[in-house]
């Protein structure tokens, strides 16, 4: 999907990152097959059925031409533009695409031919029994296990993107979100949590194709270690349900989203102090400010009430939300509210309520987000409140026995990053 945001918040996320420290693939090991039979000499003397014949697409070419390259005869190339149509969008097919086919040596009439779609299909053609016949067959991928392992130097995605090792681009950026946005979502708000230093360790079940690169990727545990805490998280399914779990087996899930934007969208934080920039005086400041692009959805972090939508002054547009136990959330100088955000809405946690802005008292685009319990502001990583459900009783010795087999994993994995770690603490005395 394309998202603007995104290719905006990589060009300005420079203020926190992690440098990837080290990646490295586990391998399953090399199965040693029985030696491959010697070539039987009847093939060996026989006479070859087939020629080979390998070509590539070229640029501006149509599948016309490259079929008269191929010297197809004209019964031949029109049965095989129809079965190309009928199982490939020809507008899909991009010069440099690779096809090889095969002929009758004794009436050079096409046997056989092989096209590379994309990287995960293939179009191929059986003409050896008389009518052409295509079939689209899917690249065969086979899963391994990836461990990425890292040091914060920078900032979450110039991590993920500067990393070594064979995670494409796109999947990096999502393994990010999942991080951010659903795995940590409740516990970590890696825009302002993150602080150099801070390492992680992710396993990650990848399926590679036969060239070595990866299709698809899954984040199967997670260790996060985020100034003197280590957050973990495990996948695991049971009963039908897939989620992410404490090393314990508790849900990762909390009352209260950790941030009230999407990692993704928040563009840098801000380091006012205390200093008011219109005020110009000091003023105490009881929230934390999100630089973000104006128009960015803003979600209720938690499941509420809506207590306020309207014009308060300095704070501009402004949303109050009532949440259960006495506490309640604020969300200024927003550009407008969402449909249907009036006093007396319900919310649930994630429900978008209204847009970034700068009303009110703000000289830019951001988010000013408050947490109070009884009118006093507070930290909503301090509110433990589970929200979801653990793991079930049944399944708990095969979870825990599954989070001994992923941290050894991430801690044989890591050993490199722990090491340089340990060095620069002593440099540092
Ligand atoms: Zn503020």
């Amino acid at each position: 999907m394309a998202n603007p945001y995104r290719i905006l918040s990589l060009g300005v996320l420079g203020t926190f990152a992690l440098a990837l420290g080290s990646a490295f693939t586990l391998r399953r090991p090399k199965e040693e097959g029985p030696p491959p039979p010697p070539p039987l000499l009847a093939t060996a003397y026989a006479a070859p059925v087939e020629s080979v014949h390998r070509a590539e697409l070229r640029k501006g070419e149509t599948l016309s031409q490259l079929m008269e390259r191929m010297r197809l005869d004209g019964e031949a190339a029109s049965a095989l533009l129809a079965s190309l149509s009928a199982s490939a969008d020809p507008r899909s097919l991009r010069p440099g695409m690779a096809v090889e086919w095969r002929t009758s040596v004794k009436t050079g009439g096409l046997r056989r031919m092989r096209m590379k779609l994309d990287a995960d299909r293939t179009l191929d053609v059986d003409g050896r029994h008389g009518a052409l016949q295509a079939e689209v067959k899917e690249v065969a991928v086979r899963p391994d296990t990836a461990v990425l392992a890292g040091t914060v130097r920078r900032s979450l995605y110039q991590a993920m993107l500067d990393g070594k090792g064979d995670v494409p681009r796109a999947e990096r950026e999502r393994m990010v979100d999942l991080l951010a946005d659903r795995i940590f979502a409740y516990k970590i708000d890696f825009s302002r949590d993150l602080k150099p230093g801070d390492s992680y360790s992710i396993v990650a079940e990848r399926m590679v194709r036969p060239d070595g690169t990866a299709r698809t990727s899954r984040i199967l545990a997670v260790r996060f270690d985020v100034g003197e805490k280590s957050h973990q998280a495990f996948f695991f399914s049971a009963d039908g349900e897939e989620d992410y779990y404490d090393a314990d087996g508790e849900s990762m899930k909390r009352a209260f989203l950790r941030a009230p934007l999407e990692f993704r969208r928040i563009s840098s934080v801000f380091s006012t102090g205390r200093f008011h920039p219109i005020l110009r005086r000091m003023r105490a400041h009881h929230g934390v400010d999100y630089a973000a692009a104006s128009g960015t959805p803003v979600r209720a972090v938690g499941d509420g009430v809506i207590r306020k939508a309207s014009w308060g002054g300095g704070y501009g547009n402004v949303v109050e939300v009532s949440h259960r136990g006495g506490y309640s959330s604020r969300y200024a100088h927003l550009r407008g509210y969402a449909q249907g955000i009036r006093p007396g809405a319900r919310v649930t946690a994630g429900t978008v309520i209204g847009y970034v802005g700068s009303t009110g008292m703000s000289t830019g685009p951001h988010l000013h987000y408050e947490f109070h319990m009884a009118g006093r502001p507070v930290n909503p990583a301090s509110i433990k409140h589970l929200t979801g459900a653990p793991v079930p009783g049944g399944a708990r010795s095969r979870f825990r026995a599954l989070v001994r087999s992923r941290l050894a994993l991430m801690e044989r994995a890591g050993q490199p990053t722990l090491a340089s770690r340990t060095t620069t603490a002593r440099t540092g005395e």
